[in-house]
C-alpha cells in the first residue's frame, strides 16, 4: 500500500532556501506548501541584504555629496533624513513581501503562517493543525547572537538595527564579521559616532590578508573609533533611555543610543523538536547535510545557513534549486558545489572575494603558489581627493599559473567581481586574464594588466 501525504514537499522558512526549493518544486507539478512564522523573504528580504544595501546606497550618497565640490558643485547639505530612508526601504520591502504572496498563490503553493515543528519524520504541526508530507526541507535560517554579559538586554542586533526609526548618534558596535564591518561604515558615512569592538586586532579575519589590513586601516582612518583586543563586559540603561558600558580594558563609554552586536550567528533550530523526526545535528549545532542536502533521514534536506555552509543568500538559493532539479526533475546528480563561492562585503570601501586565501594556498601549497598585487587610487578618488585606496591580488598556482583567489578592495568592485568568478570558476590562467583586451579607463583593468 503506498502511503497518502498531504504534500509532496513542505518547507520550513519562507526565506531565500525555503522559497527558492518550493517555487522550482512547484514548476514541476509538485504539490507544495512553505511554512513561515515571520516575513515572506526571511532574513536576507526583511532583516538582511535588502535593507543593508538600501543603507549601504545611502552611505554612499553621502559620501558623494562630500565628494562632489572637488567635481566643481556648489551644493548646500542640508542634513540628512533617517526617518525618510528608512521609510521608503521599507515600502520596497513590503512590495518584496506582497509580491511573494501572489507569486506562491500564482505557483499554488499553500502558505501555511506559524511556527513549525516536527510532530514525527512525516508529519508538521503548526497551530495546532498537523500536515504531512513526503518529503520535508529545513530552512529556518539562524538568528544572531548576544553574549551573556550585565546588561546584555539594553543591546540591539542587526535585526535591531533595521528597526530603528531615528538615527542613533553614538553608536558602539561589537563585533569583526562583515555584518559588523558593514554596519560602522553605514553609521559613520551617515554622520552618527561609532565605536567598533574587536575581540582580535583584526576585522574579517577569515579572509585574504590584504583585504583585512586595508579595511582595517580605511576604518581607523575614517574616523571610527577602534578599540582592539577588547570586549563590552556590562551594559547600564539610565532612566532617560542613555547607555553606558565598560569594557575589558576597564574603559567606559557613557552616553550612548545603542550598542550592537554582530558577533557571529547560530542556528535557528528552537522549537522545531527535530528529536521528533530524528534528525542529527553536527559537532557546531548545524543540521548536518551531505554533498545533497540530504541530513541522516533520507526524506528531510537542510538547506541554506541552518547548515552552517557558507552563509548567503545565492548559496541558499542554489541549494534549494538544485535539490528540486534532483527530487523533481530526474537530475540525480545536480547539487551545488560549494567551492569557489564569490562574495561581496558592503563595506566603505567595499570587498569582493572569491576562492583561496593567499595564507590558505601558502599553507597548502607551498612555494607553488605565485601572488600578483596591486594597490593604486582611482580616478574618481583622485579628483574627488577622498583619498581611498583599491588593492587586487590574484593568488595563482603552479607554472601555468591557474587563478585559484581573486581579492579585491576598492570602490566599484562589489559590480566588478561576478564575471571575473566566472572566469576562475571555468579554471582561467593569468595567460587568460593577460590575454583579455582591457576596458578603459576602468578600475578592473588592473586585473588584466597585472605584472
Ligand atoms: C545583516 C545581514 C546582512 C546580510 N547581507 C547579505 C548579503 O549582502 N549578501 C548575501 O548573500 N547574504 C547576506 N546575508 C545572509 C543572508 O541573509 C542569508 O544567507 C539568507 O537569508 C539565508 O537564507 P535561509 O533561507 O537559509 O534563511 P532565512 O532567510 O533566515 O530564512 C529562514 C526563515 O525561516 C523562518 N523560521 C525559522 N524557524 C521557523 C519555524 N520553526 N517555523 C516557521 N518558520 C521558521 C524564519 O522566520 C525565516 O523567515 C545577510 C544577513 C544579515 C543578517
Amino acid at each position: 500500500m503506498t502511503e497518502t501525504f498531504d504534500y509532496d514537499l513542505i518547507t520550513l522558512g519562507a526565506g531565500s532556501g525555503g522559497l527558492s526549493i518550493i517555487e522550482r518544486a512547484a514548476s514541476y507539478g509538485q504539490r507544495c506548501a512553505v511554512v513561515e512564522r515571520g516575513k515572506m523573504g526571511g532574513t536576507c528580504v526583511n532583516v538582511g541584504c535588502v535593507p543593508k544595501k538600501i543603507m549601504w546606497f545611502g552611505a554612499n550618497l553621502a559620501h558623494m555629496i562630500g565628494d562632489a565640490k572637488s567635481y566643481g558643485f556648489d551644493l548646500a547639505h542640508n542634513g540628512f533624513d533617517w526617518s525618510q530612508l528608512v521609510a521608503r526601504r521599507e515600502t520596497y520591502i513590503d512590495g518584496i513581501n506582497h509580491w511573494y504572496h501572489g507569486y506562491l498563490k500564482d505557483l499554488g503553493v499553500d502558505e501555511i503562517e506559524g511556527d513549525a515543528s516536527f510532530v514525527d519524520a512525516h508529519t508538521i504541526a503548526v497551530n495546532g493543525t498537523h500536515y504531512t508530507a513526503k518529503h520535508i526541507a529545513i530552512a529556518t535560517g539562524t538568528r544572531p547572537q548576544v553574549p551573556d554579559i550585565p546588561g546584555a538586554e539594553h543591546a540591539i542586533t542587526s535585526d535591531g538595527f533595521f528597526e530603528l526609526t531615528s538615527q542613533p548618534q553614538r553608536v558602539a558596535i561589537a563585533g569583526s564579521g562583515y555584518i559588523a564591518v558593514e554596519l560602522a561604515g553605514v553609521l559613520n558615512a551617515l554622520g552618527s559616532e561609532v565605536c567598533l569592538y574587536l575581540r582580535k586586532h583584526h576585522v574579517l579575519g577569515d579572509f585574504d590578508s590584504l583585504l583585512s589590513t586595508t579595511l582595517f586601516e580605511e576604518i581607523t582612518k575614517s574616523g571610527i573609533e577602534v578599540r582592539t583586543e577588547c570586549e563590552i563586559t556590562r551594559i547600564e540603561r539610565d532612566a532617560e533611555g542613555r547607555i553606558s558600558l565598560q569594557d575589558s580594558h576597564g574603559v567606559g563609554m557613557q552616553n550612548l543610543d545603542q550598542v550592537i552586536y554582530a558577533i557571529g550567528r547560530g542556528p535557528d533550530l528552537g522549537g522545531l523538536n527535530l528529536e521528533q523526526a530524528g534528525v542529527e545535528l553536527n559537532s557546531r549545532g548545524y543540521i548536518e547535510t551531505d554533498t545533497y542536502q540530504c541530513t541522516n533521514q533520507p526524506h528531510i534536506f537542510a538547506l541554506g545557513d541552518v547548515t552552517g555552509r557558507a552563509p548567503l543568500t545565492p548559496v541558499a538559493i542554489a541549494a534549494g534549486r538544485r535539490l528540486a532539479d534532483r527530487l523533481y526533475d530526474g537530475q540525480t546528480e545536480r547539487h551545488l558545489d560549494y567551492e569557489l563561492i564569490p562574495s561581496v562585503v558592503f563595506s566603505h570601501p567595499p570587498i569582493g572575494t572569491v576562492g583561496m586565501t593567499e595564507q590558505a594556498a601558502r599553507a597548502e601549497y607551498g612555494e607553488r603558489v605565485k601572488i600578483y598585487q596591486t594597490r593604486f587610487t582611482a580616478m574618481y578618488n583622485s579628483i574627488s581627493g577622498h583619498d581611498v585606496p583599491t588593492a587586487m591580488k590574484l593568488v595563482c598556482l603552479d607554472e601555468e599559473e591557474k587563478v585559484i583567489g581573486c581579492h579585491l578592495i576598492g570602490p566599484g568592485v562589489d559590480e566588478m567581481l561576478q564575471g571575473f568568478a566566472v572566469a576562475i570558476r571555468m579554471g582561467a590562467c593569468k595567460r587568460d586574464f593577460d590575454d583579455t583586451v582591457a576596458i578603459h579607463p576602468t578600475s578592473s583593468e588592473e586585473l588584466v594588466t597585472m605584472r
